[in-house]
């Protein structure tokens, strides 16, 4: 269910929480970032509660998940790899952009 608010944490655009999708208002018919959201909404199914966990506690998960959900956003057309790449720094991975970019190589 995607639900449109203004109460996400900021810095970001949109979040997952199964079984809802929390996007802003002004993102809510950003196709690339939905579909970005319903890689990490799928996944949760059902886990969310330990999804979360793993993703906040575990930097391999987390690039994981992301890269994940950025290739599908990519696929879709919303933004490019090196877009997809720079915006992957700002998960607090410890990686370089040259190691972000290679995920979507
Ligand atoms: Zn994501």
């Amino acid at each position: 269910m995607i639900v449109k608010t203004k109460l996400i944490p900021k810095g970001f655009q949109a979040m997952s929480l199964w079984p809802f999708i929390f996007v802003l208002p002004e993102h809510s018919s950003n196709t690339g970032l939905i579909e970005h959201e319903l890689v990490h909404y799928r996944e949760q199914a059902w886990v969310a509660p330990i999804w979360w966990v793993r993703y906040l506690c575990s930097k391999s998960f987390r690039q994981a998940a992301e890269v994940r959900a950025y290739k599908r956003q990519i696929e879709v057309g919303g933004i490019t790899k090196e877009w997809a790449a720079v915006m992957l720094l700002s998960y607090n991975l410890g990686i370089t952009f040259s190691e972000s970019l290679k995920e979507f190589e």
